[in-house]
């Protein structure tokens, strides 16, 4: 069996700094079109790959094909989030590292100090566009797959909001369920509730149900979950891991989620938690990828 790989080493402030030197805003425009453009530029608006620089002005084109007239004309930023901002290309830059390389999290607060920003919102806003642009398409598991559900929210985190009785978690909690891929990805999905319904819909599906085993905890919402090898331990008996057996996996991403919003956010509302798990998410599924940066330009 292949050894476990080791998480890598991403680029590090000074190889950033060494690829995006001071001032040189030409090199980031640069990198966002091999990023976004790898087989060459192309129409944002119609897709077509016929399109014309404009003589005088660089990172410019202009597309005939969906403006016959007088051309429609784009930059290198159009139908980016760093389109309609007064940014320079090196600061958003500069946030994504900081973003990427924050295994915890990085406060708005943190990042307006950091980087010299005047307002908070400026910061805020910036790093909430990021974190949409780091949101992954919902792809199936494979192989060992452990789904475990949790809480995140109110004053106290619960581990699982199940020791109160209450199938949805205590109020003011935000529930989130996941799978995690053992050695693989991780998906995750914010709930309204957790029900049978809503998390058995969810394991259809994210997860293959050609999978080897899936492994969840005993709670009722995984009951009967019919075309899958599905074995359970009872965290209620203190079992926790028989055999391939156990959420080990799962809790450790969720112990990191928890970690982060603890420390660098402080209370998060159910309306973003969306965008701040689908930040935490990137980081994990990338934790093996030295490139994870140029991933997160390409979908910027
Ligand atoms: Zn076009």
């Amino acid at each position: 069996m292949a050894k476990r790989p080791k998480p890598v080493q991403q680029m590090t402030e000074a190889q950033f700094e060494a690829i995006f030197p001071a001032g040189d805003e030409d090199a980031c425009k640069r990198y966002l079109v091999a990023r976004r453009w790898p087989n060459g530029v192309y129409c944002p608006r119609c897709g077509a790959v016929k399109v014309f620089p404009v003589g005088s002005m660089p990172f410019k084109w202009q597309c005939y094909a969906c403006a016959p007239d007088q051309g429609y004309r784009f930059s290198h930023i159009a139908g980016t989030i760093f389109e309609n901002t007064n940014k320079p290309l090196r600061q958003w830059f500069k946030v994504v590292h900081l973003m990427l390389t924050s295994k915890k999290g990085i406060s708005a607060l943190q990042i307006k100090r950091h980087m010299g920003f005047g307002s908070y919102e400026t910061a805020w806003g910036m790093c909430h566009k990021i974190r949409a642009a780091l949101v992954e398409p919902e792809t199936k598991l494979g192989g060992i797959v452990e789904v475990d559900e949790t809480f995140i929210g109110g004053k106290a985190i619960n581990k699982h909001g199940k020791r109160s009785g209450v199938a949805g978690g205590a109020a003011g909690k935000t529930p989130i369920i996941g799978a995690v891929q053992r050695k693989g990805n991780v998906v995750t999905r914010v709930l309204a509730k957790v029900t049978k319904e809503s998390a058995q819909s969810f394991v259809r599906e994210v997860v293959s149900n050609k999978v080897s085993l899936l492994a969840t905890d005993q709670s009722n919402v995984y009951r009967s979950l019919s075309g899958y090898p599905h074995q359970t331990v009872d965290h209620h008996r203190g079992e926790y891991v028989v055999g391939a057996v156990h959420t080990n996996t799962i809790e450790g991403f969720w112990s990191i989620f928890k970690r982060g919003i603890v420390g660098s956010f402080h209370k998060v509302s159910a309306k973003y938690m969306p965008l701040y798990v689908a930040e935490f998410q990137f980081r994990y599924n990338n934790r093996f990828n030295a490139d994870i940066f140029g991933t997160a330009i390409e979908g910027c």
